[in-house]
């Protein structure tokens, strides 16, 4: 099938039912779900489907971690953890003056109460995670790629595990299955672990990921089987016609849709804020390493917590992923941050070669309170938004995808939506 594009200002009827702008998790949840509904969809990228973030995350797709990465910080707390090298949170600092306020913002919601509210809603959407996953395995053979093997947390005294422990209460709450593990379990659950690491978290009901682009793909190979539309082409305008989007605007033309969705990760907020809704975005570094022929097995991912980084393990390589480098947008790769990771992992996993490597740096799309933006334009009607993903794209896209998908077509979401107005930013 091939796909036209109409020339600046044609006239003809709309193509397609709804344009996706964006190809990540994202973009291609809401893509299958809306044409689960019987909608024709054309998604647009600036490059191939899952090269964003979706594209270097840590692979956990299953999580019951909802606790947001700022949860229970104080400004002083937050700049002490910038400065420490050692910490896994990083800024340029020529660009902090600028980012204090965001700062701020985002340290007003690391209170307990704001805590309990953004937990409660990233749980609405993490909860039906495994049973999402299940159906795009029914639907696009993501089976494969997808371990059901949990997760450990490292601990290295019994005081840090039961302060870890007691941080996760509200999560337990849920019903979430997590059992506190001593020397011997870690040693049966992780038989590569350094003897240094004393007491740990197991959460059995994390899945991960053997390759995030490889499951995007499948997705995305399902999405062009059902009769989805491909466009390679970055978008740099949402077109619309009193009042209304009637698509997009491409360096090769206009794309018309009677609906469009922004799913553009990073990029989203520009778009939005172009259609006059803007929203507090910051776009948040992360990087990974992948250990090509470490040299130790690993069955289920890690995390230390005494230096927070994700170790999965991936089709023919373990893959160390973390950091939150603020104000990175546009400044040079740090391989100084890609060291501090691999002077760690030894410690962790004794003995790991780490000669083969490939390094990636990708963009979170964070919002102020960690949440997403999964909403109807305020402003213009066919419009609507789905990013702000933070650390939790993989995880909750399936969820918002489908939520976004009813909300287009008029239905009513079976998650409440309201915590991920765009309203809520005044
Ligand atoms: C180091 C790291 C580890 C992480 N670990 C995890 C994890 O273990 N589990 C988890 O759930 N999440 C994790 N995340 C977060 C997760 O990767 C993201 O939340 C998720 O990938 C976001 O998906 P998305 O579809 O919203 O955005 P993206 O994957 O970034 O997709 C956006 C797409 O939009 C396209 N685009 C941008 N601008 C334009 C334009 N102008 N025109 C057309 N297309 C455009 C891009 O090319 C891209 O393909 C991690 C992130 C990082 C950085």
């Amino acid at each position: 099938m091939t796909f036209t594009i109409i020339p600046d200002k044609g006239s003809q009827r709309s193509q397609y039912d709804c344009i996706v702008i964006g190809a990540g998790i994202a973009g291609i949840c809401a893509a299958l779900e809306l044409q689960r509904r019987g909608a024709s969809v054309a998604l647009v990228d600036a490059g191939d489907p899952g090269g964003g973030a979706s594209f270097g995350n840590a692979g956990i797709v299953v999580n019951t971690n909802l606790r947001p990465v700022f949860a229970g910080m104080t400004p002083v707390g937050f700049v002490q953890m910038l400065r420490n090298p050692a910490s896994p949170l990083n800024v340029r600092w020529s660009r902090f003056p600028t980012m204090a306020p965001w700062f701020l913002r985002m340290l007003s919601n690391a209170g307990p109460d704001k805590v309990a509210r953004i937990t409660r809603a990233l749980g609405s959407l993490c909860q039906p995670g495994a049973g999402l996953y299940d159906e795009l395995d029914r639907l696009a053979g993501i089976g494969d790629l997808v371990e059901a093997k949990g997760n450990v947390a490292l601990n290295r005294s019994e005081a840090e595990r039961d302060a870890h422990w007691d941080k996760l209460v509200q999560i337990r709450e849920f019903g979430v299955p997590m059992e506190k593990v001593g020397r011997a379990d870690l040693a049966r659950l992780v038989p590569s672990v350094s003897a240094d690491y004393t007491h740990g978290i197991y959460s059995p009901a994390f899945r991960h990921t053997l390759d995030p682009q490889a499951l995007i793909g499948r997705l995305f190979a399902k999405f062009r089987e059902q009769g989805g539309l491909f466009l390679r082409q970055p978008v740099t305008s949402i077109v619309s016609q009193a009042g209304r989007a009637s698509g997009v605007r491409t360096l090769g033309g206009i794309v018309e849709a009677d609906k469009v969705v922004v799913a553009a990760g990073t990029f989203s907020a520009r778009l939005a804020r172009d259609m006059g809704e803007a929203v507090p975005h910051q776009a948040v570094g992360g990087y990974h390493v992948m250990l090509r022929n470490p040299g130790v097995a690993l069955e289920r991912p890690l995390l230390p917590i005494d230096f927070r980084f994700a170790i999965t393990p991936m089709k023919d390589a373990i893959r160390l992923a973390g950091i939150y480098e603020f104000g990175g947008e546009g400044q040079p790769f740090r391989h100084d941050l890609i060291d501090t990771m691999l002077a760690h992992i030894g410690k962790v996993l004794p003995g790991i070669r780490t000669s083969d490597t490939s390094v990636w740096r990708g963009f979170r799309s964070y919002l102020p309170d960690g949440l997403p933006i999964i909403d109807a334009s305020r402003i213009t009607k066919g419009l609507y938004y789905l990013f702000g993903f933070s650390s939790s794209g993989m995880i909750n896209g399936p969820a918002a995808g489908r939520a976004l998908g009813a909300l287009v077509s008029g239905s009513e979401p079976s998650v409440d939506l309201e915590p991920f107005s765009i309203r809520r930013f005044g």
